[in-house]
């Protein structure tokens, strides 16, 4: 199934395909169900707000063990903002892009880090 859409600026840049049509709605590619990166498939991470290393400091610091039992225990965590909880993400299936775009992005990218060392060479391989 076809639920999830793929844009890079490469594809205005190809006169041969409907660069407009790709440059506002991209093109159609499928998603696959990735782990989550940010709680690593838990679906609950440690609260933002809070600085973890610091807390689990203070807690070896006072030997406060209800304290930190109430940590692992996951007293003080979220639910991931990333995934809301899933504990998996969409993430595009490459299998299902056309080689063309593949292909598109890849010389892009490419030129891109071509460009980038020129300039750093115009600089005296300063940045
Ligand atoms: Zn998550």
């Amino acid at each position: 199934m076809k639920d999830n859409k793929l844009y890079h600026e490469s594809f205005e840049y190809k006169s041969e395909y409907d660069s407009e049509m790709l440059g506002t709605t991209g093109i159609d590619v499928s998603s696959k169900k990735e782990v989550c990166h940010t709680c690593r498939g838990n679906g609950r991470h440690f609260r933002t707000d809070l600085d973890e290393q610091a807390m689990v400091d203070s807690f070896r610091d006072d030997c406060d063990d209800d304290g930190f039992n109430a940590y692992t225990n996951g007293a003080f965590d979220q639910v991931c903002g990333e995934c809301k909880g899933e504990r998996v993400v969409d993430e595009i299936d490459w299998d299902t892009v056309p080689s063309w775009a593949k292909d598109c992005i890849e010389e892009w990218e490419m030129e891109k880090r071509f460009d980038e060392q020129v300039r750093f060479a115009e600089n005296g391989y300063r940045y």
